[in-house]
């Protein structure tokens, strides 16, 4: 009989959420109990949900993997692409790998699916241009029939991609899946902690209250299982992608930039498509293009960066790859514990977030994408299973580790041997 998965993330959760007493947080409490726990899980460079996603099913650096941010390089664009297909992903991922070798796959709002292999997938995708609307986009993107179904039973519950009635409709498809479906492979993918960290901080209130109902989200899932019949054969894994650092002030480079001529700011704060020296923002970090064909060298940029406020690191090409992030930016920035860097060119280059603008485009109480060595800034997992070690802590792993350890746990044949993680041999029962 094939082994069964279901991987749970929930998007945002440090160490510091799984530290010490949980006992107001039933499921996960209980949880913990009966599995083990890796406390620390370090990230990878920049910190974001796409890259950390890919990374997850992957155990590959975003160098190798291909999804180097969240968004594309699209300047003149206010809302750029994010990295949703598939087919950008340049290393063999958990779930193909299960599906050719004869598993069945599920996946709800995976980071970086649409258009993917996945028997029953409701791809994370949203409308980007005004000529397009949700339903068409995510149609095209994941697995039709199965989304009409899903829409018709569970469409009631959600509002747009507003939180938290995202995660609840995605709760809703999955439980109905792993009921009807029994799929053998399942990702989860719940953001309702994320955005409201992102817009009320860390350690607010409004976060305590999401991870409240994302413990009660796991319950569902996992009592669906139950009712399946197939709770017993079935690894359950729970796990975050990052964690978040609250933030005070904004860095636009790009209105530096434009100052130096190096670029042209368009009305709406865009940058027209040809620059010289572009700032691509990844929130905690940001990294800098300097076009081919431009004069403007690396010393020249550097000199003004090393002038702006918020900077803690300017890392060299080779530093930036070195560290498993793009492997052809002309230099890496580190903002300093409280900065953020945006794309915007016009405006100060360092700006206080007015509290009155939080909730509007980039204006952020917390981020993340900053370097996975900051200060208390690990993630976390836990997994319990059969063959699983029960009550067992692991103090510190890698999130490169996970995927090669799923790919053990489902005895997948044909899963690379020599991803860039190793497989956490001590959560087994020997
Ligand atoms: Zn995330």
């Amino acid at each position: 009989m094939k082994k069964k998965m279901v991987v749970i993330s929930i998007d945002a959760m440090g160490a510091s959420d799984l530290a010490g007493e949980i006992n107001n947080l039933p499921t996960l409490a209980a949880f913990r109990k009966e599995a083990t726990q890796v406390q620390k899980v370090r990230g990878i460079y920049p910190t974001l949900t796409y890259p950390s996603h890919t990374t997850i099913v992957t155990g590959e650096y975003p160098k190798k993997h291909g999804i180097i941010n969240n968004t594309k390089i699209q300047s003149h664009r206010k809302s750029p692409d994010w990295y949703w297909f598939a087919k950008d992903v340049k290393a063999p991922t958990l779930y193909d790998v299960a599906k050719k070798e004869g598993f069945t796959t599920a996946a709800f709002l995976w980071p970086v699916t649409a258009k993917s292999s996945i028997d029953y997938n409701i791809a994370e995708i949203f409308p980007n241009r005004i000529w397009t609307n949700q339903v068409l986009r995510s149609l095209s993107a994941s697995s039709p029939l199965f989304l009409i179904e899903m829409n018709q039973k569970y469409g009631h519950l959600r509002n747009g991609i507003k939180q938290p009635q995202l995660d609840d409709f995605v709760t809703a498809c999955a439980v109905d899946t792993l009921k009807s479906k029994q799929p053998d492979l399942t990702l989860i993918h719940l953001v309702d902690m994320d955005s409201m960290r992102h817009r009320y901080g860390v350690r607010s209130d409004e976060a305590k209250q999401a991870l409240l109902r994302q413990d009660r989200r796991v319950a569902e899932i996992i009592e669906a299982t139950k009712e399946a019949g197939t709770y017993d054969e079935t690894t359950f894994v729970i796990l975050g992608d990052h964690y978040q650092i609250d933030v005070n002030n904004m860095i636009r480079l790009n209105a530096l930039f434009a100052k130096n001529r190096w670029l042209k700011a368009k009305s709406d704060a865009t940058v027209e498509k040809k620059w010289q020296v572009y700032a691509k923002s990844c929130d905690g970090s940001c990294y800098i293009y300097i076009d081919q064909a431009s004069s403007v060298t690396p010393a020249e940029v550097k000199a003004q960066l090393k002038q702006v406020a918020g900077i803690e690191k300017i890392y060299t090409t080779e530093e930036a790859a070195a560290q498993g992030a793009a492997p052809n930016v002309t230099f890496m920035l580190e903002a300093k514990s409280g900065y953020y860097f945006i794309d915007e060119a016009i405006g100060a280059v360092v700006e206080a977030v007015p509290d009155d603008s939080l909730g509007t485009s980039e204006r952020y109480k917390a981020v993340h994408g900053f370097s996975p060595d900051k200060p208390d800034y690990a993630t976390t997992m836990m997994i319990k299973g059969p063959g699983i070690k029960q009550g067992q802590i692991i103090e510190a792993a890698n999130l490169i580790d996970e995927a090669p350890t799923f790919a053990k746990i489902l005895d997948l044949k044909t899963f690379p041997q020599a991803v860039a993680g190793k497989v956490l041999t001590e959560l087994f029962e020997s």
